[in-house]
């Protein structure tokens, strides 16, 4: 499989150098690898200082590596925004300038704040705090720019202080299933991202998955969020025989067209 979300130095919280994965994916046998670098214009409408990826030096760098690794291995050039209704005009015009293998469409911010960091959970319940996350993300589906992936959805249930912190589907199903029938709608894919801190194997909660289908969702995609060698490709395994079993396929794309990875 392509694992299509993975983060290097160009983003600021990346610790691992492109080169170095694009090295570790040949010695494993990868056909092809995919960076998605952050380009969080989201902090920067709400007054953060998140430093926004260089996107020039990181397709420079994209086409080095294209080059020097020519029939060795194919090199996705893709980016991850984190939606704010704010920025949609800037990632319209990023869209149309870059012309990205794929974008992927996530929510970090909620209100101001990280949903990520446990500060945005500390005076709401988990009804509540979950609640807003999930309205941010059946929001973000609609985006009016052309993007391909919905990112980690269950992303605010990473570390948050919750006895039991994960954010199953009986517990939100009518956002759910907004949520889900708007990607179907849509017909952009859901991206299962296997960085999770607790038990759950992937984002979304697999119970989410399998209720996408259920609605007649076909179209996943696979995620380490990688921000170091350490957890590239996590979890592959996974992913792999959750969508076999289901009878599913995982996609990659190139130019924004998808294609269909051999599981
Ligand atoms: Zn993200
Ligand atoms: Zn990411």
């Amino acid at each position: 499989m392509t694992d299509l979300h993975i983060h290097t130095y160009f983003s600021h919280d990346g610790r691992e150098k492109t080169e170095n994965y694009v090295k570790k994916a040949i010695e494993t046998g990868k056909k092809r690898i995919g960076f998605s670098e952050h380009y969080d214009y989201d902090c920067y409408v709400n007054g953060d200082d998140t430093p926004l990826s260089d996107i020039d030096a990181y397709r420079a760098e994209i086409e080095r590596l294209r080059k020097k690794y020519e029939g060795q291995i194919e090199i996705l050039f893709g980016i991850e925004f984190g939606y704010d209704k704010r920025a949609v005009e800037h990632y319209r015009e990023l869209i149309e300038r870059y012309k990205f293998d794929y974008v992927i469409n996530s929510v970090h911010l909620v209100g101001k704040h990280d949903c990520y960091y446990d500060e945005y959970c500390k005076d709401l319940s988990k009804r509540e705090a979950y609640g807003l996350y999930l309205k941010k993300v059946l929001e973000s589906v609609s985006a009016d720019y052309p993007y391909q992936i919905i990112g980690h959805i269950g992303y605010a249930a990473r570390y948050s202080h919750y006895e039991d912190k994960k954010m199953p589907y009986c517990e939100f199903a009518d956002l759910f299933d907004e949520i889900l029938k708007e990607i179907i709608r849509r017909d952009v894919f859901l991206e299962l991202n296997t960085s999770t801190k607790s038990e759950t194997e992937f984002l979304p909660d697999k119970d989410v998955a399998e209720r996408y289908i259920d609605l007649g969702g076909k179209k996943f995609t696979y995620g380490s969020d990688a921000h170091d060698l350490k957890r590239f490709y996590e979890k592959e395994d996974k992913v792999k025989e959750f969508l076999r079993k289901k009878g599913m396929s995982n996609y990659f794309f190139r130019n924004g067209i998808a294609e269909k990875d051999e599981l």
